[in-house]
């Protein structure tokens, strides 16, 4: 194959679902689905139409569209909000000229930055980021507060990389936006189902690549007056979003069987067994933890005594980079002195090699 001549490492995700490194692993069923749509010929508007129609209706939701990303869903549902209220002819013409004026509200502890910031998606989209709140909490009334007549929705942001303490939940948020007539965009991009979040908003946003273990896409859900008027924008912001016959393909695929390939907590843990041998080395100690957000996934936790083992655990991590293989960890905790083996995308010989490269890590420290 042709790609071939391009100089890549090998790299062996223990990190999760990372976009860094491509998200997930893709079926050999959705890579078929990917082939069938791209060999082929469809009237895209009907593919639009379609695919969005068989996705709302087993999320059970009015209407849905596929994007491209998740990123892609915010800014275009914030476009659809900044000019639901003029008609589709001038939205394009309107959207991105000028001073934004219209405001989308998000908390500050929601304005995360998941690789880019949130907050670009939405001044993407052609609003002001209106942000309320404090980094380490806010409150319903300050929320409230915080609507004026330029307002146009609130984002709510569902993940773990936002502030969870003293944060009001999504259905709350929902019962304020109801009250003010402000439409609720949520967030979910990380999350594994719509199903827990779709009485609580009025748009939903999910990444295809991750739970969802797709291609890289997104899809948009919700009420059919905010889809209608996001989609307008496929002939303006939206094309430079553009979404291929292959991709939809395969993001149906993927939607339809999510969760059939997911592992169990059991076999999550059968596969990270063999790194408890690495508790033999005096300093090293494996543990078993689960995820911080409540998602059905286990992660072996691998703490370090650094003065025994003569390496901190972010030179560990850091030595796991180097070489023919890359070896990325979750290593968020590594300058407090351990780091995670996110088992999700991993093989049996991924583990086996996680196990001999630290332990030649470590045995090269102490020689
Ligand atoms: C990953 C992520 C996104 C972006 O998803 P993409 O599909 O990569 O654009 C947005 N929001 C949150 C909370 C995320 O975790």
């Amino acid at each position: 194959m042709n790609v071939a001549n391009m100089k890549l490492r090998q790299v062996i995700n223990a990190s999760g679902k990372m976009t860094i490194l491509g998200n997930s692993t893709l079926t050999d069923d959705i890579v078929d689905a990917m082939r069938l749509g791209g060999q082929s010929y469809y009237e895209m508007a009907d593919l639009v139409v379609e695919s969005g129609r068989v996705i709302a209706e087993e999320i059970g939701t009015e209407a849905a569209w596929v994007v491209n990303s998740a990123s892609a869903g915010i800014a275009l549902s914030v476009a659809g909000l900044v000019t639901e209220h003029v008609s589709p002819a001038i939205a394009i013409e309107q959207l991105n000229q000028g001073q934004p004026e219209k405001e989308i509200i998000i908390m500050r502890g929601h304005l995360v930055d998941y690789g880019a910031p949130i907050s670009t998606m939405i001044t993407l989209g052609g609003a002001k980021v209106k942000e309320v709140g404090y980094a380490n909490g806010c409150t319903l009334d300050q929320l409230e507060a915080n609507i004026t007549e330029n307002t146009i929705g609130i984002l709510y942001v569902q993940s773990h990389h936002c502030v969870q303490k003293n944060m009001p939940k999504m259905h709350e948020v929902y019962e304020l936006a109801k009250c003010a007539s402000l439409p609720l965009i949520a967030d979910i991009a990380a999350e594994e189902s719509f199903q827990p979040y779709k009485a609580y908003a009025d748009v939903l946003i999910m990444s295809g690549s991750k739970a969802m273990e797709g291609p890289t896409s997104g899809i948009v859900a919700g009420k059919e007056q905010y889809i209608k008027a996001m989609q307008v924008h496929q002939f303006g912001i939206g094309r430079a979003m553009k979404v291929g016959k292959e991709t939809i393909f395969g993001l149906i695929e993927a939607f339809m069987t999510s969760g059939e390939h997911k592992q169990s907590i059991e076999a999550q843990i059968q596969l990270l067994q063999p790194l408890y041998v690495l508790n033999d080395i005096s300093g090293i100690s494996i543990s078993f933890i689960e995820d911080e957000s409540g998602r059905d996934i286990v992660r072996a936790r691998v703490t370090i005594d650094e003065q025994r083992i003569n390496r901190t655990a972010s030179a560990i991590t850091a030595a796991l980079l180097q070489g023919d293989v890359a070896i990325y960890t979750r290593d968020y905790l590594a300058n407090v002195g351990c780091f995670d083996i996110d088992p999700r995308p991993l093989t049996e010989e991924d583990v086996q090699m996680i196990v001999t490269k630290i332990r030649h890590i470590v045995g090269e420290a102490n020689d």
